[in-house]
């Protein structure tokens, strides 16, 4: 997708903190961080949301998932707890339409969440 910022993450023309990379997943820190641990885990391809990467149906979804987790234990917050966060929509602050997790640690978390 020509204009989406995330797309342009995974092509290199915009500047990430990589974290972890696969054939078809790409995960970096988030440019403004919420928590100590903040890493934005992406598919490399194009789908606008959640719902959308769910409906793939391809095991892509449990690439995300499973790179997620595998972020967690490296960061050393899969012990204590982590929260995986997909904003989905504008109504749940979802501002860039990349499908994209937010996983979060390193601090206590409250629920709800704002
Ligand atoms: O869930 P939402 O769509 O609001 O999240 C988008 C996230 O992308 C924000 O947390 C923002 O800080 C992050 N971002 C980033 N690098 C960019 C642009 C946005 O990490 N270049």
């Amino acid at each position: 997708m020509i204009d989406c910022l995330f797309c342009k993450i995974v092509k290199g023309e915009i500047p990430a903190e990589i974290v972890q990379e696969s054939e078809r997943t790409l995960a970096f820190r988030d440019i403004n961080p919420q928590a100590p641990t903040h890493v934005l885990v992406i598919p490399k391809g194009h789908f606008a949301n959640a719902a959308e990467l769910a409906l793939a149906d391809d095991g892509l979804a449990d690439e995300v998932f499973k790179t997620a987790h595998a972020i967690a234990v490296a960061e050393g917050i899969a012990d204590t707890g982590y929260r995986l966060v997909f904003n989905t929509g504008p109504g749940a602050g979802q501002t860039v339409f990349h499908v994209h997790g937010h996983l979060l640690g390193g601090r206590g978390l409250t629920w709800p969440p704002g």
